[in-house]
């Protein structure tokens, strides 16, 4: 991995911050409380915790750079959350030694939903159902360029390392570089290895993973799927972008996300697929959406040309897109 491009060494270092708060505050099981937002989606102490860390580390490293983040600090603000803003101070305190509940809003708001020609797309918890479950979430953070990913960064502090050993060791960060790989490194003692996609050429022999919740995608399609194809392994289901991380390491071969019948006309948002899809692309994998058109990152914070997603090992991908006819 090429550790000479300027951004890397700095965004790792944000995301890795990030993902210890998001696992203290996990731990301290102050990851309860959330306050519910305007699409009736849960926002918690560590998303705010997480957004306010990872925005002040890229604004430093880069002042020219935009952010487009999923969260703002409008909610927090208000006085029926106070309790909830100390909290989050207290949390990115430990981090950023002297932040003020004002500071931490203001890192908070240098997210904004405004795209430029080269931005950081941000999702400071993708996953937040599955961080309140106790399941997988991942610190999302990618960088975009004229509508193409540059560089993505997934923390995935609740995934095993090892793909062989589900119930080890756990806490992963994914890194890509457009034209450089994807690696993996283990967050606690960073070791890294390259990654690479699954070479399974038999369909039947796929392993599928799609979301947990059932409103996030078309289970019962992606179960049609799987029996037009003879697919008899279990599906694995998992919460947020760890999902492109576990198609990247070959533990699974495809990840369906065929948009769901009670939201069939959902778009999907920029910072729910720009690291996790360069992670699987630089694998060797192959990412498009449900018609076979590639994610395109340039219409604003929405995927307004795309409908659902499809990632495979790429051997396998015209044979996915063949049977999503169906
Ligand atoms: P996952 O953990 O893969 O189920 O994805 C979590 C993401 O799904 C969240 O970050 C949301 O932005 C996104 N999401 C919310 N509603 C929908 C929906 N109706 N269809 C697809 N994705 C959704
Ligand atoms: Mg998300």
């Amino acid at each position: 991995m090429d550790q000479n491009s300027p951004e890397v060494v700095p965004a790792i270092r944000a995301v890795i911050k990030a993902s210890a708060l998001c696992q203290k505050v996990r731990m301290d099981l102050a990851g309860r409380e959330s306050i519910l937002k305007s699409d009736r989606s849960p926002v918690t102490i560590a998303d705010y915790g997480s957004q306010a860390i990872i925005c002040k580390f890229i604004k430093e490293a880069f002042p020219r750079d935009a952010i487009v983040a999923e969260e703002d600090s409008k909610e927090l603000r208000k006085s029926v959350h106070s309790n909830i803003l100390e909290q989050v101070t207290y949390y990115v305190d430990e981090s950023i030694p002297g932040s003020s509940m004002e500071a931490v809003c203001s890192w908070i708001d240098f997210g904004s939903r405004v795209v430029a020609d080269r931005f950081w797309a941000l999702d400071p918890i993708d996953g937040t159902k599955g961080f309140l479950r106790g399941d997988q979430y991942a610190i999302a953070l990618a960088l975009i360029e004229n509508g193409f990913t540059k560089l993505g960064i997934l923390a995935c502090p609740n995934l095993h390392v090892d793909r062989d050993q589900p119930y080890g060791k756990r806490g992963c960060l994914f890194l890509a570089l457009r034209g450089k790989g994807s690696v993996q490194m283990d967050i606690e003692d960073g070791r890294q290895r390259s990654l690479s996609v699954s070479r399974v050429n038999d369909p039947s022999e796929a392993t599928i993973t799609e979301s947990v919740e059932p409103d996030h995608a078309d289970h019962l399609f992606h179960q049609r799927l799987a029996q037009k194809l003879s697919i008899s392994k279990p599906h694995l289901q998992m919460d947020s972008q760890a999902k492109y991380g576990i198609v990247a390491r070959g533990e699974a071969t495809i990840y369906l996300r065929v948009p769901s019948p009670s939201e069939p006309n959902y778009k999907e948002k920029i910072w729910d697929h720009a690291a996790g899809s360069i992670i699987a692309e630089e694998a060797g994998g192959k990412v498009t959406d449900i018609f076979g058109h590639p994610l395109d990152f340039s219409c604003g914070i929405k995927m307004e040309k795309n409908h659902g997603v499809v990632v495979t090992n790429g051997i396998l991908h015209d044979v996915i897109l063949e049977a999503l006819k169906m």
